[in-house]
């Protein structure tokens, strides 16, 4: 399955959130969305607004940036599943490396999320990647096989259909600094292969496995080209619905 899922972060007030929506929804005719799933993941202030505003294009979901693991409770702050269900929100990236970072979210954590998701019928899109020092040291596939390791861990085939792997190397997210082609395939063709081992052949190939990191709509074609990468999880440029509209014809395209 082709992918291409817009992580809008902390940016836009809901005036400029809700014009970006428009002048994406405007360009997204099922021409232009051909095969692709398109995912916008807005923040959570937009939420409700942008599942309404998007309901007539069934090939977008609405995705939430962020969960807790608890249904509800003494959490303050925070955002259950079972509220992002009640909104229909379709998805929900778990795990992206600023999470990681500055919220100090573990992998036990991630994975508990990745369960709750599961059980409340969201789809979650895990974000799994090494830092520029573990690169450096030869550590890049230790880090992100145990982040899927522990991440899917109570999860079975049947429900791994659901779930989507976005390998973000951490020096290439919003640094410009993008990972070659190569250096993405080899990384995506590992993730498949161990997906095979963890549950089957079948479901490691209907799992869409998405690049992120300083995606733009120069060097998308390449990356996209790539046999085991079926699409892009894309921070900056999915603010601009121009560069986010010339992804999307990137990614049917390839
Ligand atoms: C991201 O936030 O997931 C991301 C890939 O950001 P950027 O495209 O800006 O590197």
């Amino acid at each position: 399955m082709k992918m291409l899922a817009g992580n809008w972060k902390m940016n836009t007030t809901p005036n400029d959130g809700l014009a970006l929506l428009d002048a994406l929804s405007e360009g997204l005719t099922p021409e232009r969305i051909g095969d692709v799933h398109v995912v916008v993941a807005p923040p959570f202030t937009h939420l409700a607004w942008s599942v309404q505003r998007l309901w007539e294009i069934p090939e977008i979901s609405v995705a939430a940036q962020n969960c807790h693991e608890h249904a509800s409770g003494a959490f303050t702050g925070e955002v259950s599943l079972s509220m992002l269900k009640d909104l229909e929100v379709d998805a929900v990236l778990v795990g992206h490396s600023e999470r990681r970072t500055y919220f100090h979210e573990t992998d036990a954590t991630i994975g508990k999320k990745i369960r709750a998701a599961l059980d409340t019928e969201i789809s979650p899109i895990l974000c799994v990647g090494e830092s520029l020092q573990e690169r450096q040291s030869g550590q890049e596939w230790t880090v992100v096989e145990r982040q899927l390791a522990t991440a899917l861990e109570t999860v079975d085939a049947e429900e791994a259909h659901n779930v989507v792997i976005a390998y973000e190397p951490v020096w290439a997210i919003g640094t410009g600094e993008v990972a070659t082609p190569e250096q993405a395939q080899a990384m995506h063709a590992r993730i498949r292969t161990w997906l095979k081992e963890r549950f089957d052949g079948g479901t490691a190939q209907t799992m869409a496995l998405l690049y992120g990191g300083s995606v733009k709509p120069d060097n998308a074609t390449a990356l996209f080209s790539q046999k085991d990468i079926d699409g892009g999880l894309i921070g900056g440029a999915s603010l601009s619905a121009s560069d986010f509209l010339a992804l999307l014809d990137a990614l049917r395209q390839s």
